[in-house]
């Protein structure tokens, strides 16, 4: 793309003169600021500009309308809508560029000029209103180094300035250090770092805003919220409002939409992105090295003074655990890498950081910022800041895109800086919280909601400490109702790999448990989020299988119902032939055979499906009763199911209906519509309870059924294996002396009525250990059945 034009006006240079007292360096801090500022030059005034959203499909329209623009806007620009302010004449020849094509154009902002100009004016009018709010509007680098000025002198035990470089121009890069006061049992010097960066592209002014507004929060909030006073206390913020001060300086005085620094590359073209600068990976792919071009990565990797000041930042910061670049505009957030579409090593934890910061920032003022890897959520870039920090200095670094999504770009409403600000504080907040607790926890196997009763139940968790190493890792748990929770080490399997194990208990016993580990320093981080005060739970209960079929021979199932008008593929008790649409294989361990719509694979693939209509599979009648008198019995129906009708015509034009009956076939419930081209056995587990909406009612005379089905002609194969109905639950409790499903009070007071002589629950006698007499030996027998629940 092409830099912008000047286009002098003497009109806009006498308005310039007139802000020129806010634009430079002066006010609290001049002094060490004090730094040869660039001669007045023309000021750009943007005359007869327009922004435009050209909506392009392809790599070659993408590149006509960069090449016809006279500034892309959109950040980093790809195949899609590309915003672009356009000359006049350029307007013309965008517009008919995209008639010719058939691409949509929408005008984002009619008249940049005037934008510009509003902009100014009531920049002007706010800076003479007394009273307002910082944030209610930009704030040049003066303004924004007065604040820091104030932030520093109005917090001395939390907050201190250092000036880390200088721009070309010689404009002081400051960055401000803010943690909770220094104390000898919680030294700063031990304290984990994060950096924020802001304001490395100048025409970006929301971000030094956001970036200020952050700073400011963690300060004042540091007596009043407790989870600031968490994140000040454990973690020094190194914050950079302003990157690039020369642009940012030149931004205000002569080009609204600069981006770059302000190098003089000697050929009568100014500025280098930074951002395009970093020594890791620099010169690959979405930097361009024309000097004249918004992404000029720079005559060498590091070669900037901004890019080398970030860089010393942190270099000297041993504990940096994160950083966050702040830009505008777009809403994302962008996790590495920037150079390459291959994934870093922690994509699956910056997938979820991402998530949490979306979530928090919409949970703020209901905004959308959408998370992912940099190069394929926006566009390839290399030598960017976060590919450095992440890439050479460990830390997990990212860029946000700040507001807004384009209707009004850089020229962002000031009354969109606040909520801006805020939602991106909420943002930070949750990176501070992973700080806090980098160590993460999960079960590969899942969690043992039910075990077996009277046998202990171990499970496999995985724990990882980001930039740490776990030193602990435990379980606690405790029997539901007990108010202490006691702990056991996971047992180490190498790795990040251990074994939880939970203690035997008596059938119908829930066991409330959580896992918690630590790293060497000291952070812990506890599944599930929240423990003690949620938890996971575990019931112990007996468990039979109630009907087990393995498909290896007929056994009582049926083929064949009224309607049933298939006239191949009809299901059979086969040894699969695998075609591009049905299994080669089976799922018993050691079988050969399962229930298949005609197991042979035939001359193609049509050869021997399912065509003509429907075939129906009905199982043998089987009983899903448990042991009688059981306490809260379960049902599960389980099976192994393969399905079929993505291949061939009329693809995803059918389904399977799987039913179940519990009055011997008179009526049928759904189980499920079958639909999934899963490609492989998918094993399927219902609770009975659950089943056919209301649940289906267990009885002695159940039996299952599979309709697989071609009506239009389609390739369908469909196979069923390793069918059964498992029961669990727990035997009657002799404790349960009046049979009302509990344990409790009622149950002693009944036993004492009936062994002192009184009524006894129908069925029940108090002789309790059944040696023939009721004595003290009874009581005495109950009351440990009782405790023993
Ligand atoms: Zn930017």
């Amino acid at each position: 793309m092409k830099p912008s034009m000047i286009v002098p006006s003497v009109v806009f240079m006498v308005l310039a003169a007139s802000w020129s007292g806010g634009a430079q360096p002066g006010g609290p801090g001049a002094g060490r600021d004090a730094a040869p500022v660039a001669a007045p030059g023309p000021v750009e005034t943007y005359t007869g500009r327009s922004v435009l959203r050209v909506e392009t499909r392809t790599p070659a329209e993408l590149m006509a309308v960069m090449a016809l623009a006279e500034d892309v806007w959109t950040h980093t620009p790809r195949v899609g809508p590309l915003d672009v302010m356009v000359t006049p004449d350029r307007a013309g020849a965008v517009r008919a560029y995209a008639a010719a094509r058939g691409l949509p154009v929408e005008v984002m902002i009619p008249d940049v000029a005037s934008a510009v100009r509003e902009e100014r004016a009531r920049i002007e009018r706010s800076n003479l209103a007394r009273g307002l709010g910082w944030y209610e509007d930009f704030k040049d680098l003066t303004q924004v180094y007065a604040k820091v000025d104030e932030l520093v002198a109005a917090h001395p035990a939390m907050a201190s300035q250092a000036v880390i470089g200088q721009g070309h121009e010689g404009r002081p890069i400051r960055v401000l250090r803010i943690s909770a006061p220094d104390s000898p049992e919680n030294p700063r010097a031990g304290r984990r770092q994060v950096i924020f960066t802001g304001t490395q592209h100048a025409r970006e002014w929301v971000s030094p805003m956001t970036v200020m507004y952050i700073a400011e929060t963690l300060l004042n909030a540091y007596g009043s919220d407790p989870d600031v006073r968490a994140a000040m206390d454990s973690i020094e913020f190194l914050i950079v409002p302003v990157v690039n001060p020369d642009g940012y300086t030149f931004s205000w005085t002569n080009q609204r939409m600069w981006r770059k620094n302000r190098r003089n590359n000697g050929n009568g073209s100014f500025g280098v992105d930074t951002n395009r600068n970093f020594p890791y990976q620099w010169g690959g792919e979405g930097a361009s090295g024309n000097t004249g071009n918004d992404t000029y990565r720079g005559p060498s990797a590091g070669s900037e003074p901004e890019t080398q000041a970030v860089m010393a930042l942190a270099n000297a910061a041993p504990r940096l655990d994160a950083h966050i670049d702040f830009h505008s505009y777009s809403q994302l957030i962008l996790s590495p890498w920037g150079y390459t579409s291959s994934l870093p090593p922690d994509a699956a934890l910056f997938d979820d950081l991402n998530a949490r910061m979306a979530s928090a920032i919409l949970a703020t003022w209901g905004q959308t910022y959408v998370g992912g890897p940099s190069y394929t959520t926006i566009y390839p870039a290399s030598g960017v800041m976060p590919d450095w920090m992440y890439g050479a200095r460990g830390a997990l670094s990212w860029t946000i895109e700040l507001r807004d999504t384009g209707q009004f770009g850089f020229i962002l409403p000031a009354d969109q800086i606040l909520p801006c600000a805020q939602e991106n504080f909420n943002a930070v907040m949750e990176l501070a919280g992973f700080v806090q607790s980098p160590v993460s926890i999960s079960f590969p196997g899942g969690i043992p909601s039910e075990r077996p009763a009277g046998a202990p139940a171990s499970f496999g968790v995985t724990v990882s400490a980001w930039n740490d190493t776990v030193a602990s890792a435990a379980l606690w748990y405790r029997r539901a109702g007990e108010a202490a929770f006691v702990s056991a080490p996971l047992e180490s399997l190498g790795g990040t790999a251990y074994r939880a194990t939970l203690p035997a208990s008596s059938c119908g016993v829930v066991t409330e448990f959580y896992i918690e580990a630590s790293g060497v320093s000291g952070r812990s981080g506890r599944a599930p989020a929240g423990a003690p005060g949620v938890f996971f739970a575990s019931s112990a209960a007996d468990r039979v299988v109630v009907f087990a079929d393995a498909c290896e021979g007929v056994n009582g199932w049926a083929v064949g119902a009224p309607g049933d008008a298939a006239t191949t593929g009809l299901w059979s008790n086969d040894v699969p032939q695998a075609t591009a649409a049905q299994p080669g294989n089976q799922v018993t361990p050691g079988g050969a055979r399962c229930w298949i719509t005609d197991g042979r694979a035939g001359a193609g693939v049509g050869t021997y499906d399912v065509d003509g209509g429907a075939t129906t599979l009905t199982s043998p009648r089987f009983s899903a009763l448990g042991p009688s008198g059981w306490i809260n019995p379960r049902v599960t129906l389980a099976y192994w199911r393969w399905y079929s009708n993505d291949r061939g015509s009329n693809p995803n034009t059918n389904s399977m209906p799987v039913l179940i009956s519990n009055d011997d076939g008179a009526t049928w419930s759904p189980v499920e519509l079958v639909a999934e081209n899963a490609g492989r056995w998918v094993e399927k587990r219902w609770d009975l309870a659950g089943v056919g909406g209301g649940g289906v009612v267990p009885t002695d005379r159940m039996r299952l059924r599979f309709v697989a089905r071609d009506l239009t002609g389609a390739i369908v194969e469909a196979a069923v294996d390793e069918v059964s109905v498992a029961v669990t639950g727990c035997p009657p409790n002799p404790a349960d002396f009046n049979g009302d499903g509990f344990i409790d009070f009622f149950d002693l007071d009944a036993f004492i009525e009936c062994f002192e002589g009184g009524a006894c629950p129908e069925g029940k006698t108090a002789d309790f250990n059944g040696d023939g007499f009721i004595d003290f030996f009874d009581l005495d027998a109950f009351v440990e059945a009782f405790e023993n629940g």
